[in-house]
């Protein structure tokens, strides 16, 4: 939590908002430019729906100039040839500004998609300057192979970085999103164009400004925003693009699937949607807890998390007691001034996302769930976007507020009558992502840990991570992973050099 007052966050947001006014224009080769079209759109905060800046609204045009910077940059070695200690200490420092910047990128990310300044500064800043720092100390610490081959010769395993490769990724996490793509590529070497979310891009070009400060070459780290369908796409059929990681959602994933099919047979890195499963099992003796850290974890960030465990699976003999605990929980997040730190949940990203998510009430209804609180606006004589916590008993698995993601806050609460039936309740989705068990059952865990298909499983807990662990999901969920040491093979290509030293075998 911060010491700054609500009224000093509301002073220094108005000096961004001033500050904003200029304008916010693309980071390529080092430099602030404007779209090639001259074009712009305007970024809305959803906090009070006012205006917060003139954003350079870019094209295929600046995808191919960013593109071009990108090569240059990569192929005259100005950092892939650094050696690994001094890329080091670049994103070392890189992080440190990152936190020196602490309050003005926690205001930028809380102006443009709404979430509490709370989260934004002791969250989001935290592990974005942590992920650089991360990455920077692994990398001169990973060994290249020598293969056991015979004597007569020595082979090579190196890793070599991709070359040109670029971060599309979503609002919802805007910096940190960019941060688990970012910080590996460029700790191994590679030129980077990150193409923030149309609905966030103004951290995205306050990083690459900061980068460039702390001693990343021109060129290395180029930014490009503009919308998905047009700057997203470029990105995605450039012939010269050798690999693409996107965050998102998995109909856009699939799309960029296609844009490789389509070009160059670039790599990819997907991380998509989830509807995730938390299962509360009655062998778990503190029901409240349980049902306590579900409801934090379904609200916080105004449940646009991808790992939301937005379907609570619960036995039917506590489905009561764990319900009235998610009714009070759910007390505590009433919507509030997303620059007061004592809010803990701010805004949606954006009305037409409020307007999704308000729908699923009505969903609810027309398959038969009970709307037991919220599924209304709130807070709408400040002109933001901001909708109650919601919580949906006695559904079933096969209606949409189930099956879909909501990337809201609203959790669905699905009774069933055995461990076997919680089981495949949790399984019996297109998604894989995060999941969780509650029971102090030791083998009951094992057994529904293992049983689950999903790349996180949380065991009486929900959301615990840091940055040695993948990150990343089965399924439609995704292909590949995010965070820990796992996350650099995605950047590199393995190279074998076979060297023959006894004359011709
Ligand atoms: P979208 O998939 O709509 O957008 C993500 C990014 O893709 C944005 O930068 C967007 O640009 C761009 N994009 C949109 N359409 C296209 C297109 N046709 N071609 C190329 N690029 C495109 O997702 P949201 O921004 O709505 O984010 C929410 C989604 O992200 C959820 O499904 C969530 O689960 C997922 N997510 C997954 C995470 C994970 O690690 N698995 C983590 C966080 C979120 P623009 O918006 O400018 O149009």
């Amino acid at each position: 939590m911060t010491e700054l007052s609500k009224a000093d966050w509301h002073a220094k947001a108005e000096q961004i908002r001033n500050a904003a006014q200029a304008g916010a224009k693309m980071i390529i080769n080092g430099r602030k430019v404007d779209a090639a079209s001259g074009r712009t759109f305007t970024s809305i905060s959803p906090i009070d729906g006012r205006p917060l800046a003139q954003v350079a609204c870019g094209a295929e045009e600046d995808v191919n100039r960013a593109v071009q910077v990108a090569r240059a940059a990569f192929e005259d070695g100005r950092w892939a040839s650094r050696p690994p200690a001094e890329r080091k200490l670049v994103l070392r420092r890189f992080a440190d500004l990152i936190r020196a910047h602490r309050e003005e990128l926690a205001l930028l990310e809380t102006l443009d998609m709404g979430k509490p300044i709370a989260d934004s500064t002791s969250i989001d800043v935290r592990a974005v300057s942590n992920c650089f720092d991360w990455y920077g100390e692994a990398i001169d610490k990973i060994y290249d192979e020598i293969a056991p081959t015979a004597a007569s010769a020595v082979a090579m395993v190196t890793k070599e970085p991709l070359g040109v490769v670029a971060a599309v990724v979503p609002w919802n996490f805007p910096m940190l999103m960019a941060a688990w793509k970012v910080a590996p590529a460029l700790a191994t070497g590679n030129s980077v164009i990150l193409k923030p979310a149309e609905q966030s891009p103004l951290s995205a070009i306050r990083l690459a400004e900061l980068a460039l400060e702390a001693g990343i070459p021109e060129g290395v780290f180029n930014v490009v925003t503009g919308d998905g369908p047009e700057v997203g796409r470029a990105l995605g059929l450039h012939m010269d693009v050798d690999g693409l990681f996107f965050t998102g959602s998995t109909q856009v994933g699939k799309y960029f699937m296609e844009y490789s099919a389509q070009s160059n047979l670039k790599r990819l890195g997907l991380e998509l949607g989830g509807k995730s499963p938390n299962i509360i099992l009655s062998s778990y003796r503190d029901t409240k807890h349980a049902a306590s850290t579900s409801a934090h974890s379904a609200f916080f960030n105004q449940g646009e998390m991808c790992t939301c465990p937005s379907r609570l699976i619960v036995e039917r003999s506590i489905q009561d007691e764990v319900v009235e605990t998610l009714l009070t929980i759910s007390r505590s997040y009433a919507p509030g001034d997303p620059l007061d730190p004592e809010t803990s949940m701010g805004a949606l990203v954006n009305e037409s996302h409020a307007n999704r998510v308000l729908a699923f009430t009505d969903h609810a209804r027309t398959d038969g769930a009970d709307v037991i609180t919220g599924g209304k606006r709130a807070r709408t004589e400040s002109g933001g976007s901001y909708v109650e916590p919601t919580i949906f008993n006695n559904a079933t698995n096969d209606m949409r507020i189930a099956q879909e993601e909501i990337f809201g806050p609203m959790l669905t609460v699905i009774p069933v009558d055995s461990v076997e039936e919680a089981i495949k309740t949790a399984n019996d989705s297109c998604y894989g992502l995060a999941s969780a068990v509650w029971t102090d059952d030791l083998a009951t865990a094992h057994r529904v840990s293992k049983s689950i298909r999903a790349g996180l499983v949380y065991v009486n807990c929900y959301d615990c991570d840091d940055m040695t662990t993948p990150f990343g999901g089965f399924k439609e969920s995704g292909i590949g992973r995010d965070k820990s040491l796992h996350a650099l093979d995605k950047y590199v290509e393995l190279k074998t050099t076979w060297m023959n030293i006894e004359g011709r075998p």
